[in-house]
This record gives structure tokens, C-alpha cells and sequence, in this order.
């Protein structure tokens, strides 16, 4: 198996090369040259497994220059022990007879972002190991909110790395903020920026691909690399979980093995949704993709009508981790969608950064249609979803899942579509309990976050995640702050350039 750019599939590199460098020279993402593919007798072998031998037979289709016991071992140590509770990884919670919750947020830092990140360490230091010698990996990431804080715990002390995050100041929940600004370990450093997500990552990415930094760090021999999303090594597990999701339909008796559910994916960078997509193109039996936006809905507008427009404010919502006006895997999904052209691909990126707006060819925009149903959910609408779910059902969504539970709903009443779907659950309640407790009692309290998570359990019965409460005799150890044009500085500062 082979990885190329969606900029240029001319040159080939393995997943090790992929992984190790995060994003490619030409600045495209790298993306596999064919899907390994996923029979339902593969499936079917499957339904009796863990999740971790799961993860290990979808992994072992992709990462097919590691050997057998580096999968196994990587997989173990993300997931094994106590990491995700004693409990399954990543659970199904059925909703209602036709919605099912995937819970992915049972890992260190309570949202989605664990599943991959708790993974990617190994991945990584094994990738530099076989592809750049014994380079010392510095680790950059741009967050809206929960990358941050799990690429911080994946990464804290892992031998021959550092890693620095890089979050909008005004962009983050008040725990998410907590959640990073306390992170032990001694590799690490944390800085605020002025500006939202989009200019943390455009900051990113242009520091990324500056020769001169790049030159001093060769010098001390080490290299970046990206633990954000743009790296396949935050996507490859993710595959695993929606393949696990349909094995846990089938076990549990809500479909029959071969029949076709819809994914709804809460989103932002467009990663999580794609991994769905992904996975369905290996052959697991999903229909409908059904993209979830914010009002942040410039995803919500492409689906429906071909043209990307970024041209638009950017809105700060009580779903800060879908507060994204470039999704940047969606540039994946478009080399998909053109059949592999890379220039077509470019064609589309260059206008974008010169212009803010694209088109895709009518053929495309047919394509688009037929693999996903966008819609969005307003602050209005995802306060009602996370009021009513929790009266209906007695289940506290976080404000993400509310968006994609909203959008769920809508999907059925326009389509009238009976499918089941699976809803991916990509945060805990308690990482966001400002908003989730207004929702549910109607008014916002004075409480700091602690005394509101404790109010929050108080009113609805549901356990604050303990890793949630510990953190209030943390000492904060990260205050720093800078300009986007002052990110570079801090890069060179921390990692002593
Ligand atoms: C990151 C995140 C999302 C969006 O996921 P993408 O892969 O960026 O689309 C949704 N919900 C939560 C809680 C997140 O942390």
C-alpha cells in the first residue's frame, strides 16, 4: 500500500513516509492509492472480536510496512487498560429504534479526538524511526478546542518528541482551555492566539513550509510534523471505529449483516465524516453520510450547491470544535471525487487561498449529492435538541452531538429515508457544561466551571468524567499568548532554534 499527494500522485511514499511527514512537499495531503477492501465475510469475522483486534485487522490493510506487533503493540497501548474505562471503547448507545449514538469520547480528554490521538504517538516515532533516522519529531497543532488538548496527552513525554499547540483565544470553552493550559509533562508548550481557528491553522501551516525554519531544524536534527487531522495517521484510526460501529449493529441485532446505515458526523475539519466515507468506499454498508454543521454552514452550502464560499463571517458557537471555515480533508474527498486528478485538485486549492470561493464541475457536485446530505443545526436548535433529547430520553448530549442529532432529525423528516443511523457522539457533556446547562435549565449561571459541571450532575443524575474533576487543583502552567505573527517566535523559542 502506497500514499500519494491529492497535489501530485506522481510520487509515492508508504505509510511510515506519509505519517512521518504529515503533510506533503507540495503541500497536498496524502491519501492512499487504493483502498484495501472490507467483504462482508471479513466483516462477519470480525463481529466476535474486540475492539482492539478490530482496530488491528483494519489497520494492518493500511499500514502495510509495519509489521504485525508494532499494529499490535501501538493499538494495545492506545487503547488498552483503563485508558477508555473498563468498558468498550467506543460503545453504542441505542437512542431510539432508528438512532444510535457512537460514543467516542470515553478516552483521557473526553472527546473524539482521543480515539486517534491516543494512537498516532506510536505511529509516529515508529514512522520517524523507519523513514527519517533518529530525527527528533516536533510536533505543531492548531485546535479549536479538543485536538489540543488530546494531542497534549498523547504526546506528553513521549521519547524523541516535543509538541507545541497553538489555540484562538476567544475560541475555546472555558474547560478546554483549563484542559490544556494545566497539561504536565516536560515536552510541551502552549500558547494563545489572537484570531479564530482558521488563522491558528493558516499560521500552522505557513510555518510548516518555511524553508528557513525548516533549514535550522534540519541542523539540529529534527523535523516537524502534524498531529492535526492533514496527517494520515489521525485518519487510518478513525477508519477503525466506524467499521467496529457496523460489526456492533450486527452483533447486537439491529441490522442484519449487509444491511445499508446512515453516518451522521457532527463537523468541522472534515476528518471524522471522511473516515466514514472511507470506510464505506473498503465496503463496510453505509448509505447516506450526513454532514452536520453549525452555523458555521459553509459545508452545509457546498453539499447543496457546488461552491465553496469561506467569504463569510465566521461565528464563535457553543460548538467551538466545529468552528472551522476551511475544512481542510476536504480536499481528499475532492481528488476522490475527480478521480485522482491532482490538477483539478490544485486548481480548486489555489483558488480557494487566492480568491475564498470555488466551484466544483456539475459532475462532481452530482457526485457530492449522492454521497452526503448536509444540513445544519442554529444555537437555537442545538439548545432545543439537547433540552428535548435529555426529557425524551434521559441522555445529556454534548452541544457538538446536539448538532448532529438536529441535523439527524431533519434528514429523516426531508427524506423519509427508514435506514437506521449511527450518530457519532464526539464529545463528553462535561467538557462544555456552560452551554449544555443552559440549555437544559433555560437560564446561564454565574458558576465557574466546576461548580456548574457539579450542578449540571446534580440536575440530571449523569457522573462528571473524573479526569474532568481533577483538574481544579491543577496548577495552570501556560499563560503565554502572542499575535499570529508572533506564533513563529514562539516555535523557535520553545523548541530553542
Ligand atoms: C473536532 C471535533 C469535531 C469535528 O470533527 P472534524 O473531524 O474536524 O470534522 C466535532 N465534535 C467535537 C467534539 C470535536 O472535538
Amino acid at each position: 500500500m502506497t500514499y500519494v499527494s491529492t497535489r501530485g500522485k506522481h510520487s509515492e511514499v508508504t505509510a511510515a513516509g506519509a505519517i512521518a511527514q504529515g503533510i506533503s512537499q507540495d503541500g497536498g495531503l496524502f491519501v492512499p492509492k487504493t483502498l484495501p477492501h472490507i467483504s462482508d465475510e471479513r466483516l462477519s469475522l470480525l463481529l466476535d472480536k474486540s475492539y482492539t483486534e478490530r482496530a488491528c485487522d483494519i489497520l494492518s490493510g493500511f499500514l502495510t510496512d509495519f509489521t504485525k506487533d508494532e499494529i499490535d503493540e501501538s493499538v494495545s497501548m492506545a487503547y488498552g487498560g483503563e485508558k477508555f474505562g473498563s468498558g468498550n471503547v467506543a460503545p453504542i448507545v441505542k437512542l431510539s429504534p432508528r438512532l444510535y449514538m457512537l460514543e467516542l469520547f470515553h478516552g483521557p480528554t473526553c472527546a473524539f479526538k482521543d480515539m486517534a490521538l491516543q494512537l498516532l504517538p506510536h505511529l509516529l516515532t515508529l514512522s520517524a524511526k523507519k523513514t527519517a533516522g533518529d530525527k527528533k519529531i516536533a510536533i505543531l497543532v492548531a485546535t479549536s478546542g479538543d485536538t489540543g488538548k488530546a494531542a497534549l496527552e498523547g504526546f506528553r513525554d513521549v521519547e524523541g518528541t516535543e509538541i507545541i499547540v497553538f489555540y484562538p483565544k476567544d475560541g475555546v470553552s472555558g474547560i478546554q482551555q483549563l484542559q490544556m493550559a494545566t497539561q504536565e509533562g516536560a515536552n510541551i508548550g502552549v500558547c494563545a492566539v489572537s484570531g479564530n481557528f482558521d488563522d491558528t491553522q493558516n499560521g500552522v501551516k505557513a510555518i510548516f513550509t518555511d524553508e528557513k525554519l525548516k533549514q535550522r531544524l534540519t541542523e539540529k536534527n529534527m523535523m516537524f510534523s502534524s498531529a492535526n487531522s492533514i496527517n494520515w495517521g489521525r485518519l487510518v484510526p478513525q477508519i477503525c471505529y466506524y467499521a467496529s460501529a457496523y460489526c456492533d449493529m450486527v452483533k447486537n441485532g439491529e441490522i442484519a449483516l449487509g444491511e445499508r446505515v446512515n453516518v451522521c458526523v457532527p463537523t468541522g475539519n472534515f476528518g471524522n465524516i471522511l473516515a466514514a466515507y472511507y470506510a464505506k468506499h473498503m465496503g463496510v454498508p453505509f448509505k447516506k453520510l450526513i454532514c452536520a454543521s453549525n452555523a458555521n454552514n459553509v459545508l452545509t452550502d457546498f453539499i447543496n450547491t457546488g461552491v465553496y464560499d469561506r467569504r463569510r463571517e465566521f461565528i464563535l458557537t457553543s460548538s467551538p470544535s466545529m468552528d472551522i471555515l476551511i475544512s481542510s480533508n476536504l480536499e481528499r474527498l475532492l481528488f476522490e471525487l475527480y478521480e485522482k486528478d491532482d490538477d483539478a485538485v490544485k486548481l480548486l486549492m489555489k483558488k480557494l487561498s487566492a480568491d475564498g470561493v470555488y466551484s466544483v464541475s456539475a459532475n462532481v457536485a452530482r457526485k457530492l449529492k449522492d454521497e452526503l446530505y448536509g444540513g445544519f443545526s442554529d444555537e437555537a436548535d442545538t439548545a432545543k435538541t439537547i433540552r428535548d433529547t435529555f426529557k425524551a430520553y434521559a441522555y445529556l448530549l454534548d452541544t457538538h452531538t446536539a448538532v448532529g442529532l438536529k441535523v439527524a432529525n431533519d434528514y429523516i423528516e426531508k427524506t423519509g429515508d427508514a435506514a437506521k443511523i449511527i450518530i457519532a457522539a464526539t464529545a463528553s457533556p462535561f467538557k462544555f457544561t456552560g452551554s449544555i446547562l443552559s440549555a437544559i435549565t433555560g437560564e446561564s449561571s454565574g458558576l465557574d466551571e466546576f461548580e456548574q459541571a457539579k450542578k449540571l450532575s446534580g440536575i440530571t443524575g449523569a457522573e462528571i468524567p473524573p479526569r474532568i474533576l481533577a483538574m481544579k487543583d491543577k496548577p495552570v502552567r501556560f499563560t503565554e499568548y502572542c499575535e499570529k505573527s508572533g506564533m513563529e517566535d514562539y516555535v523557535i523559542k520553545t523548541l530553542g532554534l
